[in-house]
């Protein structure tokens, strides 16, 4: 299919293709000096006293699920309007997701209150998302979790750059987790990244990335260390050396393609207000956004299916951001929740529309133009 309009794209440039070749030629590929300067800079820029890259999201969610000591028996707050793998991770570890709904139809973050009121003996944290780049209410979770003695956990995997209050996304609660897959705001293909300021959990997850052992190839190559002990029950969960390569060319363009998506952002969002058929989530959110997402809200009245449909048919893609993780079959059998009502709403009348650095004012213009056309066919009433 080619697209008119794609949901997603990613740039490439130079300076990509440059810093992989230079690995290739080095001789060293798997985690070594690169990933350590990409670890080092990624820290600088959120603000956090460790960065630990690992091999994708759902891993650094794992790790850090484990570093915390949370596995059978406890149980974790979590939003069921995420990608599965939020909820994955827990099930990894033995733990138990609790889904908790989200704030309503212009946050579709975690609900404070929902959180609070989702609280059991046997909680030990509350894992956090913010959705499409939206830093989520993070005081309120916070300062429910300081009451109940909880760890907080970012899935910050829409969010690098994104701030509140003059703190970096990640770097909010006690651990933090982004993923550098393909169609996010900073790309290495496949990839991801664990950022703490606590020395332990630190510690933990280096050693869990890399099979539970006290060395490094790395720092055998170095000359530092002969042996090595296995202390843990590990992973092989480690970056290479050409993704670091690419995720160190990556942040050095992230502000600037961050500030072009709250751009574009804010062109949608004149363009499309006030239009009959559809709300416009987040347009009042505080704080500094990575605008990953653009998602709208369908009214009742409209059609979904044939809203994408027509979209399709007018050459722009959309997708949908997320169909509730509870009510997927595996889900529903292996952790039914209760009734989730806004999450519920959202997830059935959710679309997202393209939204990437490159697009052009005019792009906007064909798919607002689109979404006017498309919204007066798919009405049902
Ligand atoms: C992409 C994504 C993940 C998983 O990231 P991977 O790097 O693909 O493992 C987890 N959570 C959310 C919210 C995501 O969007």
């Amino acid at each position: 299919m080619r697209w008119k309009v794609p949901l997603a794209d990613v740039s490439m440039g130079p300076e990509e293709l440059d810093a992989a070749s230079r690995v290739l030629r080095s001789g060293w590929l798997s985690m070594g000096e690169v990933t350590s300067r990409f670890e080092r800079a990624f820290a600088a820029y959120t603000g956090s006293r460790h960065a630990l890259a690992v091999s994708n999201a759902t891993a650094a969610l794992h790790l850090a699920i484990l570093a915390l000591g949370i596995g059978r028996g406890d149980q974790v707050i979590v939003p069921a309007l995420t990608f599965v793998a939020t909820a994955n991770a827990l099930l990894y570890a033995g733990a138990e997701p609790v889904f908790a709904d989200i704030t309503g139809e212009a946050d579709f973050s975690l609900s404070p209150a929902a959180v609070e009121a989702a609280i059991t003996p046997r909680v030990r944290a509350i894992m956090v998302m913010h959705y499409g780049g939206y830093v989520c209410d993070m005081p309120a979770i916070n300062a429910i979790a300081q009451r109940h003695g909880l760890a907080v956990i970012e899935d910050a995997a829409h969010a690098p750059g994104a701030a509140l209050d003059g703190k970096k996304a990640g770097c909010l609660g006690d651990v933090g987790c982004f993923s550098f897959f393909a169609n996010k705001n900073l790309t290495t293909g496949e990839g991801g990244m664990v950022v703490t300021d606590r020395d332990d959990l630190a510690e933990r997850v280096s050693i869990l990335r890399s099979h539970g052992m006290t060395s490094l190839t790395w720092d055998r190559h170095q000359g530092h260390a002969h042996t090595y002990d296995v202390v843990a029950l590990g992973y092989n969960y480690r970056i290479d050396e050409m993704r670091s390569s690419l995720g160190l060319a990556q942040l050095e363009k992230l502000e600037e393609n961050n500030q072009r998506r709250r751009e574009i952002t804010g062109w949608y969002w004149e363009r499309l207000s006030g239009l009959p058929g559809l709300s416009l989530p987040y347009c009042r959110h505080r704080g500094i956004a990575s605008a990953h997402l653009f998602p709208i809200l369908l009214e009742a009245g409209i059609d979904r299916r044939r809203f994408m449909d027509e979209m399709k048919a007018l050459g722009i893609q959309t997708s949908i951001h997320y169909p509730p993780v509870h009510q997927f079959s595996y889900h529903r059998q292996h952790c039914p929740a209760g009734p989730l009502p806004h999450t519920e709403a959202v997830g059935a009348r959710e679309v997202t529309l393209p939204l990437y650095p490159a697009m052009s004012r005019e792009d906007v213009e064909t798919v607002a133009g689109a979404v006017a056309a498309a919204l007066s066919l798919a009405r049902t009433g």
